[in-house]
């Protein structure tokens, strides 16, 4: 397929199915907001779940944190953000359209780039670019002056940081140990696009992995795999990912290492998350701007100890977006073309869908709605007889529901449903009551 046909085809199935719409649309929609609509919200949801449950419940070294977006302004002064979160921005003269410099296309003279859009030549000695900082700011309490700016945080990290003390002295935990978050962040893009891809409002996944500098190296590499691998657990193919490890001249100011982990999508390989040896250099800024000793106790050697950080940082949108992609599928059934979302059973938004054959028969629309009922507590089901059965499996294909589950005129005597397998398409007749028993286990 195409790819930008391909691109087209997800954004226009994510608003048709209610997967994610424009903010603000009946107003026009605002630029480069999106929202998650009744499905995208189930898989947003699915998405940030499983990941907490990798990296919190199922780990003894981990624990997770819920922190405020807006910070005190010294936070943002001590990270760098205040004075380094910028990025150079362009004009082209031409179609005045504006750029980040690095979206510029080379040229063969070191001050000459080329417009992406329309081609124009670019003297960088004439348009000399400009740093725009990406931090959005706002005001806190009733009057609106330079002390009361504050800003919506641009990343989780700095809570984890902040809380750096209040961890370790509620938790107890021993080095090496993590401390995990998903929440909101805010950046005013300057290119924002494709799609959830990169937008103004976000949110993000974050992982602080405190370990003795000695052991950096050997946390870092561990960490890079182990996200790596998730993806791929959770359904992503091993031929769309990849890890591109960062040249020195491509690392933050603060980063000793990086890696990305790259996923395929139509419009080219791009990030999805980064993985970061940070050094100790947060705790060390924020030992010297708020005055309070940022480090760890080791009660065996006696000694205190400023951890090195390792920061696996993931987009839930963009992890979402690849998701999403990665399951798109189309299939030739007799003539007609089959889209299905090959979710994996734990990310799929829906898990089963149960559906009266006949609408107008009373028994069967009752005795469809009461397995639904019955099914409700323990697994994700929705019930749907808003039209003939073929179109009803159409739509939940289209949406990665696993199971369709019908009643029959037939099940009303012999008490039996016909569960048809999202992927094989194979049908299954099992009685009502061993039903939640068949789905739980294929579930599994
Ligand atoms: P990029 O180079 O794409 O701008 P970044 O390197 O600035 O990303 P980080 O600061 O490392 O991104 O943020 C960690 C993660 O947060 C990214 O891997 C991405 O998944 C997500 N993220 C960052 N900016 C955005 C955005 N504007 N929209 C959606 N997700 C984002």
């Amino acid at each position: 397929m195409p790819e930008p046909i391909l691109m087209d085809k997800i954004v226009s199935l994510c608003k048709r199915r209610g997967f994610i719409f424009q903010s603000s649309e009946i107003y026009g929609g605002l630029g480069s907001v999106w929202d998650y609509g009744p499905l995208g919200a189930e898989l947003k949801r699915n998405v940030k779940n499983l990941w907490w449950k990798s990296v919190v419940h199922e780990r003894m070294d981990m624990v997770g944190l819920d922190c405020a977006i807006l910070m005190l302004p010294q936070v943002w002064k001590a990270s760098g953000h205040v004075d380094g979160f910028s990025d150079p921005l362009v004009d082209c003269k031409e179609c005045k359209k504006r750029f980040r410099l690095d979206n510029l296309i080379d040229t063969k003279e070191e001050h000459v780039k080329e417009c992406s859009s329309c081609g124009a030549k670019i003297d960088l000695k004439i348009s000399a670019p400009r740093m725009f900082n990406l931090m959005m700011k706002t005001f806190l309490g009733a009057v609106e002056d330079e002390s009361a700016v504050t800003y919506m945080r641009p990343e989780t990290a700095q809570g984890i940081f902040v809380n750096f003390l209040n961890v370790l002295d509620t938790t107890r935990k021993k080095l090496p140990f993590g401390v995990a978050q998903i929440g909101k962040s805010f950046r005013n893009e300057i290119t924002p696009g494709n799609f959830t891809f990169r937008t103004r409002e976000f949110e993000q996944m974050e992982i602080e992995y405190f370990v003795r500098p000695e052991e950096d190296e050997k946390w870092y590499e561990f960490w890079t795999q182990e996200r790596f691998n998730w993806y791929l657990r959770y359904g992503i193919k091993k031929e769309n990912l990849r890890i591109r490890a960062h040249a020195k001249d491509e690392l933050a100011h603060y980063a000793k290492a990086c890696s990305d982990i790259e996923y395929n999508f139509p419009f080219g390989w791009s990030e999805l998350e980064g993985i970061a040896n940070r050094s100790d250099f947060d705790l060390k800024q924020h030992e010297q701007f708020s005055g309070k000793e940022m480090v760890y106790f080791d009660s065996v050697e006696n000694k205190k100890i400023r951890p090195y950080i390792i920061e696996p940082s993931g987009g839930v949108d963009r992890a979402t977006l690849a998701f999403l992609v990665d399951a798109y599928h189309e299939e030739k059934v007799k003539e007609e073309t089959r889209v299905v979302l090959r979710f994996s059973p734990e990310l799929a938004p829906i898990k089963a869908a149960i559906l009266p054959l006949l609408k107008n028969r009373p028994q069967i629309v009752e005795m469809a709605k009461g397995i639904a009922q019955s099914l409700m507590k323990d697994i994700r089901v929705v019930y749907d007889d808003t039209a003939a059965i073929g179109k009803l499996y159409r739509r939940q294909d289209e949406v990665g529901t696993l199971y369709c589950v019908t009643v029959d005129v037939q099940s009303l005597e012999d008490k039996k449903v016909t569960v048809r397998d999202r992927d094989t398409m194979l049908q299954d007749r099992i009685d009502v009551d061993m039903l939640q028993k068949y789905l739980v286990e294929k579930l599994a």
